[in-house]
């Protein structure tokens, strides 16, 4: 192996650029940080190295080019810049990779422009996705980038699973099929998962519930996504944070129509006033849990709310895979709310699924299994780390590509 074998991962938003730096030799952090408030009066960079604490500087970022040039410097003073000889290539998180980007990509001039005609699909992220692609490849013309896209993982799902049943032309008009998210962490849980089992990924069937503020369930088959709850954009399935996931989509036509409310009035209701915010006021887990133990009844219907659309797609998932090997729960609420986990499952025994309770309260970082010895399900806790997948994803084009 080369000395370069080091992974920048790169997740632009439109105001903000979380990094972190990989070794793939042995999947070691190096250093990993956030520059947020780009565009704003005050920005700020936070950047933490494995070998010191973290440092926080203030001050403005106008706009990605300072942003990276900043983080950039952060790197250098540790010895870690963009100029440094281990470096292998910089993955980017892309949201948005429709129909035509199915697989990490290495980037190149077309590839943006792709990505460009791509952001009809994916108006709010794409083009930062693009931004950030843009600058550092003027920072580093010469290493290799890779593209890893958030939809790639369920571009599997068979036609059946990915069709909505609407007027074909149209549909295909303006591309509307569902493309699913959260796509790097549902391949990154269910792969380990199979480790867990001490399987092969071709051997067992998962369900996987990513359940962070956004919240994502999808049905892996032998290591291939067959479904997944989110569709042609993140705001199907699952009720989230803010979002509202499922609902009849008449209710948008009502809302116009009787409502008088303008498209964007519409689009910030459903994807930034609704899930467990628009219920409850909260859309912290974690206050939610609190307040339903001060008996706060709104907290109490949000919770159930949740929990009865969780247990619906289980439910589907179940029937979908047709044998179901594990459950997995992830990200922020999934690995650390039991009390989720065991409202999810309860009173599945006759499918097989039992939760052990003692093991279901512990908290932990590493992935774990928290079902019964008697349960034919196994159901776990694994933590995800999209960056670790887009970075081994990252490196594994690059090899492939200097083979
Ligand atoms: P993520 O989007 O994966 O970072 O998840 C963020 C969400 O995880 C937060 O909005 C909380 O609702 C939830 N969360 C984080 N820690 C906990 C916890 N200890 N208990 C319950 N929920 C939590």
């Amino acid at each position: 192996m080369s000395d370069a074998t080091r992974v920048l991962v790169l997740n632009s938003g439109s105001s903000s650029v979380k990094y972190q730096l990989i070794d793939m030799a042995d999947g070691a952090r190096l250093a990993s940080g956030l520059v947020e408030r780009i565009g704003e009066g005050q920005g700020r960079i936070a950047h933490e190295p494995s070998t010191g604490p973290e440092r926080d500087r203030y001050e403005p970022f106008p706009d990605h080019t300072a942003a990276l040039s900043a983080l950039a410097d952060e790197l250098a003073a540790d010895g870690m810049g963009l100029d440094s000889p281990h470096l292998a290539a910089i993955g980017h998180r892309a949201v948005h990779g429709g129909t035509r980007f199915t697989e990490p990509t290495l980037i190149t001039d077309q590839v943006v422009e792709g990505l460009r005609e791509l952001v009809p699909l994916a108006p709010l992220h794409n083009p930062a996705n693009i931004t950030g692609i843009e600058v550092a490849r003027k920072l580093r013309p010469d290493l290799p980038q890779v593209a890893v896209f958030d939809t790639a993982f369920h571009a599997t799902m068979p036609e059946y699973a990915a069709r909505y049943a609407i007027d074909k032309a149209t549909a295909d008009a303006h591309q509307i099929r569902r493309y699913g998210f959260h796509g790097t962490s549902h391949q990154y849980v269910s792969r380990r998962t199979a480790e867990l089992l001490g399987k092969a990924p071709e051997a067992v069937n998962v369900i996987v519930l990513h359940l962070g503020n956004g919240a994502s369930a999808s049905a892996v088959a032998g290591g291939r996504c067959v479904d997944t709850s989110m569709g042609l954009t993140p705001l199907e399935g699952l009720v989230m944070g803010t979002r509202s996931g499922d609902l009849d989509p008449a209710i948008l036509l009502h809302l116009h129509r009787v409502g008088g409310m303008s498209v964007d009035e519409i689009d910030a209701l459903l994807n930034r006033r609704s899930g467990l915010l628009g219920l409850c006021g909260d859309n912290d887990m974690r206050e939610i849990g609190r307040r339903m133990g001060e008996g706060d009844p709104e907290a109490r219907l949000a919770f159930d709310i949740y929990i009865h659309r969780l247990r619906k797609y289980i439910g589907a998932y179940y029937a979908v895979l047709g044998r179901v090997d594990a459950i997995v729960f992830t990200a922020g609420v999934g690995e650390n709310s039991a009390a989720v986990r065991e409202a999810s499952l309860a009173g599945m025994d006759a499918m097989g699924i039992a939760l052990d309770s003692v093991r279901n309260a512990v908290r932990g970082s590493t992935p774990r299994l928290i079902s019964a010895d008697s349960s034919r399900v196994a159901v776990a806790v694994v933590p995800t780390d999209e960056e670790l997948e887009i970075a081994q994803q990252t490196f594994a084009v690059v090899r492939r590509t200097a083979e």
